[in-house]
């Protein structure tokens, strides 16, 4: 990692009343244009993560900056930032056009700059034909990148995104998979993504953070995942996703081994 990261948390720790250390000693960082997932089970602390990033909670310890500035109390709209969330949190009053250009509304940008930037999202996302449209009209998948336009409409640098295929069924997801790899791609985006899906961080990431516990027990590409594994809890969690019909098991490091499912065991 360059010693100039684009995102970091540094020592941060959540506690919420009753509830201590829902995340703990959080560091990672985030290079500019990285796709890092964060994957965990649920409860491992990973939507507080993206909540203290995105700026809905504030962390009870430790320090988060984004472009070398913290970010402290500065309020969601201020951070440069674009959420996606799983159940899409479009306001069902709004055409999709108007709820695109909320974000841009809120920032006071000027009416015919929304109009043209509303134009160029929904274009980015193919769904200019449905503009005029009500997110209760559209299909799960197309109310999906309704969300993702809205993020990105305001040209922000990171895109956060909390399970948003979550509701999908496989097909539609895995098509939105590529899509929004492809506009990681094409606009040059910083993306942090919550999922419990070991699958889906895998294939779309340039690194993944496993969580267990509000901790991260390793961060690391997904290939560095299987091969080398921190913990007995990051083999087993990444390899069950490694289709194979066994069990990676890992002793401290010294040693890996594959134990099948008929019980044999494979150095
Ligand atoms: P994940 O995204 O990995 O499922 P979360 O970050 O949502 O995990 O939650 C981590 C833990 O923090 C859970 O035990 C959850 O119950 C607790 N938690 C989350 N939000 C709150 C809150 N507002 N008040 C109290 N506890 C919370």
């Amino acid at each position: 990692m360059s010693s100039d990261p684009f995102i970091s948390f540094s020592g941060v720790s959540k506690s919420y009343d009753g509830v201590a250390n829902v995340v703990e000693g959080l560091d990672l960082d985030v290079a500019r244009g990285e796709f890092v997932s964060l994957l965990g089970p649920s409860g491992s602390g990973k939507t507080t993560t993206l909540m203290m990033l995105a700026g809905f909670e504030s962390p009870t310890r430790g320090e988060i900056r984004l472009a070398g500035k913290r970010l402290d109390n500065k309020p969601p709209h201020q951070r440069d930032i674009g959420m996606v969330f799983q159940n899409y949190a479009l306001f069902p009053h709004m055409t999709i056009a108007e709820n695109v250009a909320f974000p841009l509304s809120v920032r006071k940008i000027a009416r015919g700059e929304q109009k043209t930037r509303v134009k160029r999202a929904l274009e980015m996302v193919e769904l200019s034909q449905l503009a005029g449209r009500r997110p209760a009209q559209l299909s799960g998948g197309q109310q999906q990148r309704v969300a993702l336009a809205r993020a990105l409409v305001f040209e922000p640098s990171v895109v956060l995104m909390d399970e948003p295929l979550g509701a999908l069924d496989k097909r539609l997801r895995e098509s939105m998979q590529y899509e929004i790899m492809r506009l990681h791609r094409e606009l040059s985006l910083t993306i942090v993504y919550v999922t419990h899906d070991q699958n889906e961080a895998l294939t779309m990431s340039d690194r993944v953070a496993v969580f267990s516990d509000g901790r991260i027990q390793q961060a690391a590409t997904p290939t560095e995942l299987y091969e080398n594994a921190a913990n007995a809890f990051v083999a087993n969690f990444v390899g069950e996703n490694n289709g194979l019909t066994g069990r990676v098991l890992v002793g401290d490091g010294e040693w890996a081994a594959l134990q099948l499912r008929d019980g044999s065991t494979v150095y």
